[in-house]
């Protein structure tokens, strides 16, 4: 990508920024809803008896992992398909979706049912499958909500976040026709018998993981409606779509990551559905899909997985507390990011898994550093501190402006002696101040005015 689209993305995300931190009913929906996390949070995470340590655990345990992580993966893939599973593996979005349509054509499938998969939404697949002729509909709740309003999931936990019961009630009318004061229950049993029916239909299902064990070769989904088990069961096909970070290495692992992910994403002590699944149906076993395959997804990861320090952020076991921390994502959305994954986790990563440093640095600098992300992270990973290191990054690729490069150094120049920043008067600094920074600092504040240094008072005073 050249500078001037990546310049447009930038001037993008910060319109798009500007719209949404001065929409009043999106601050609103968004503020009541964060309210209502923070306070199941304070809860979740008050039931454990040391959670800074069982913290340090499972960040200890996820860095085990990646360090052995082909061995990981090895060993999911044999445990896997000893029970007559398939692995595929895909090097990027194309071959993941390619490998799923040529297994749709093998098998006929005209009709997905989807669920809990934010990286079906990272190789796009629902565009991919409309284009060749097979319905796929998403059958979480919010997932589908947001699927009728024709956007991309605005948190990575609770995709309609950003859309107030009145809002809901509004699709569902227009949709279904349902009463424009139709209550939350109403609609989720609508929705429920609606989707019921899809699942009888579906030839196939797809779903994530939150972890692949490699230990048993199992699948583990967490979820709270329990669609993804409907997924699972009823059609007879069931692809899973996985990061290659998904992996943990045993069941006893699930001990700490299942509790964790809870109570950071949604303050419950445990999600109420956790699924594992250990391949297609047996021989004498009614239910169950007959064939069922995992493509592991690398799509970039391998890429930050060799660039460190950020590799860390592959950790990350995708709880959503670190955007529900963010001040800038509480004030700008998801939707404004461009991205699939937004927040810190998304500014941190994206660069990485797209490959494209250039088209998504400005996200690592929408924060304000406050390390707020950092302290809610489940795994401990230090958020803040990887989007200064993406920065660097940047800067050792020299990918700000050549304006920028040279206004860094003159100001380096000048800063590193105070003889030299003494001899400029305050009227000058002022002037490049509001020059060089003034539309950066926006109209909506006084910019800070630069008075004589405390030395020059000092000696003035004497
Ligand atoms: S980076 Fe940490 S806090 Fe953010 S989603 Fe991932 S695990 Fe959760």
């Amino acid at each position: 990508m050249n500078e001037q689209s990546a310049l447009n993305k930038h001037q993008t995300f910060l319109q798009d920024s500007k719209k949404m931190a001065f929409d009043k009913d999106h601050r609103a929906t968004i503020a009541y809803n964060m309210l209502q996390y923070e306070t199941a949070a304070k809860t979740g995470k008050g039931r454990f008896v040391n959670l800074p340590e069982l913290r340090r655990r499972a960040a200890l345990r996820k860095h085990y992992v990646l360090e052995h992580l082909e061995d990981h993966l090895k060993n999911f893939e044999h445990n896997f398909t000893a029970r007559g599973g398939k692995v595929i593996w895909a090097q990027d979005e194309q071959e993941a979706k390619q490998s799923i349509l040529s297994i749709f054509e093998q098998h006929y499938v005209k009709t997905v049912v989807k669920s809990k998969s934010m990286t079906t939404e990272e190789i796009g697949l629902t565009e991919c499958l409309e284009k060749n002729g097979i319905e796929s509909l998403e059958t979480d709740l919010g997932e589908f909500i947001v699927q009728l309003t024709g956007e991309r999931p605005y948190h990575i936990v609770t995709p309609a976040m950003h859309l107030s019961a009145r809002q809901v009630a509004g699709v569902f009318h227009q949709h279904f026709g349902l009463s424009e004061d139709a209550s939350p229950e109403e609609i989720t049993a609508f929705a429920r018998e609606h989707l019921r029916e899809k699942f009888y239909q579906a030839d196939a299902g797809v779903t994530g993981a939150n972890f692949l064990v490699a230990e048993t070769g199992s699948v583990s989904i967490t979820e709270n409606e329990g669609n993804a088990l409907l997924s699972v069961s009823y059609p007879r096909i069931h692809i899973v779509v996985a990061g290659i970070e998904k992996v943990v290495a045993s069941l006893e692992d699930l001990d700490m990551f299942w509790p964790l992910l809870s109570a950071h994403g949604t303050g419950q002590s445990l999600t109420a559905y956790n699924s594992l699944v250990n391949g297609p149906a047996q021989k004498g076993e009614g239910e169950g899909p007959r064939q069922m395959y995992v493509i592991l997804l690398d799509n970039g990861r391998s890429r930050l997985l060799g660039t460190t320090p950020q590799r860390r952020a592959l950790s990350c076991i995708r709880c959503g507390a670190c955007l529900n921390a963010c001040p800038v994502y509480c004030n700008i959305g998801g939707h404004a990011y461009g991205t699939v994954y937004s927040g810190p986790i998304g500014a941190v990563i994206s660069p990485h898994l797209s490959g494209q440093l250039r088209e998504h640095i400005h996200l690592s600098h929408a924060s304000s550093l406050c390390g707020k992300c950092t302290e809610v992270c489940p795994v401990v990973i230090d958020l803040h501190q990887q989007l200064l290191q993406n920065r660097r990054l940047a800067v050792k690729m020299k990918l700000p402006s050549r304006t920028e490069r040279f206004g860094m150094k003159a100001y380096k120049m000048a800063m590193s002696k105070r003889k030299r920043l003494d001899m400029v008067p305050p009227g000058v600094k002022n002037f490049v101040a509001r020059t060089f920074f003034g539309k950066a600092w926006g109209p909506r504040r006084e910019m800070p005015k630069v008075v004589e240094s405390f030395s020059k008072q000092f000696q003035s005073s004497e």
